[in-house]
């Protein structure tokens, strides 16, 4: 079945041929009829499936069918997603389906000011796509109210059921029209989450496509066992032996974001690194020139593990293994996106195994080891234009030594 065939507005079918869309994906052929009639949906599908579209499509197109569009304080649909990042791109999203209708899309996240937010908002808006922290800092003050929204859409929304909003999310929904619908959309949920989820809504949610490997098919990934503090050498070599390759690199925490970015600077391999510490205008420069290439090794938390939809990512490192088993199928589905395909490497330490099993037994699989000679091993190390064995760096450490005890 091709966009064509489908009834919804022509604007909206005009828009997807632009997007180059021509049939939909699996998650949108089975959601759409579903979101159109206005029934609740729980969706699970694998990363870079499309999920956007999926509840874009369906909920553009109600609005345009309803009379009252963009009334000053009427938000229709509010779509809540964890980051500043995902909150302007599923904002993008949606106001490229919608072009050419009358319907309008606004999104709110926090780290700027709020003053031409609230400004926006009082003009009218049909779709707000709000990260939590300034949604309810407006709510709080006055200035969002949700009582004309008939559609709540939680992204990533196992993420956004864990993160303990599941008060405020049922908070929310009474503040709703009292008939309202609730759409779940995310690449992975558990059981607990699913309860909860499923706690929410009052009629039947539906199920529409669950993968029995949550890793996406377009995905290629595979393990190496390297020691912690030889992982900078295999990175490095990675990166040179993959020069022209755009690569993001996740870290467990900020503190290594900056410290894999020192030691890649001093064998001269440049990189950016994002993570929360960083001003937002800074985080969109630096997932912009991400996005355009200009940069083409971005290290990063899991603050980019969820929904980021970046084109053309060749490679996934995880360079550190990922707390959360979850977190290791977002990661690693921020390549083969669409119909292309990715690769993704994780390195583990000894220390890391346990974590390994973890998320092995979260796949219901085991992954792919990448086996490395003893021989191959050390060669990564000596290579490595940062090894001790420089005889100008122990000269120079040589020197200093003299020079303390000449001192003493
Ligand atoms: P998900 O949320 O499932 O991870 P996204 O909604 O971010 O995936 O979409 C992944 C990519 O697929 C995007 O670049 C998007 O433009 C593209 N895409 C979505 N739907 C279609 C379609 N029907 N045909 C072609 N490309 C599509
Ligand atoms: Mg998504």
């Amino acid at each position: 079945m091709k966009f064509d065939d489908y009834y919804i507005a022509p604007q909206i079918k005009k828009n997807l041929a632009l997007l180059g869309f021509k049939k939909p994906t699996d998650i949108q052929f089975k959601s759409i009829p579903s979101i159109l009639k206005g029934e609740d949906v729980l969706a699970i599908a694998q990363t870079g499936t499309g999920k956007t579209a999926a509840f874009a499509i369906p909920i553009i197109n109600n609005i345009q069918a309803s009379k009252i569009k963009n009334r000053r304080d009427g938000v229709k649909c509010l779509v809540m997603v964890p980051t500043r990042e995902l909150a302007i791109q599923v904002a993008e999203v949606f106001t490229e389906i919608a072009r050419f209708t009358d319907v309008t899309t606004f999104c709110i996240y926090g780290g700027v000011e709020q003053q031409s937010q609230i400004e926006k908002l009082e003009h009218g808006v049909d779709i707000l796509v709000a990260t939590p922290g300034r949604m309810f800092d407006l709510i709080s003050q006055g200035y969002l109210r949700l009582h004309r929204i008939n559609t709540l859409i939680l992204d990533e929304a196992d993420h956004m059921l864990d993160l303990g909003f599941i008060e405020d999310i049922t908070d929310i929904k009474s503040k709703l029209l009292q008939r309202h619908q609730t759409l779940f959309f995310s690449a992975t949920i558990n059981k607990d989450i699913k309860r909860l989820a499923y706690s929410l809504v009052s009629n039947a949610i539906r199920i529409q496509v669950s993968p029995k490997d949550p890793v996406s098919e377009n995905v290629s990934h595979s393990v190496v066992f390297v020691e912690m503090d030889d992982k900078r050498f295999f990175l490095e070599r990675f990166l040179k032996d993959n020069p022209d390759s755009k690569v993001l690199v996740f870290v467990r925490t900020k503190v290594r974001a900056e410290r894999v970015l020192k030691a890649m600077k001093r064998v001269g391999l440049s990189s950016s690194t994002l993570h929360g510490d960083k001003e937002q205008h800074e985080r969109a420069t630096l997932l912009g020139d991400f996005k355009t290439g200009k940069t083409k090794v971005l290290i990063a938390t899991d603050i980019s593990a969820r929904g980021i939809d970046v084109p053309n990512v060749d490679f996934v490192i995880n360079y550190d293994l990922p707390d959360k088993s979850e977190n290791y199928v977002h990661r690693v589905g921020r390549t083969g996106r669409g119909t292309q395909k990715g690769q993704a490497i994780s390195f583990c330490s000894k220390d890391e195994k346990i974590i390994l099993d973890n998320i092995e037994g979260f796949l219901g699989n085991n992954i792919e080891i990448m086996a490395v000679s003893n021989l191959e091993y050390e060669q990564t190390k000596d290579l490595s234009s940062d090894s001790t064995d420089d005889w100008q760096s122990l000269l120079d450490m040589d020197e200093r030594f003299e020079k303390k005890k000449k001192k003493k």
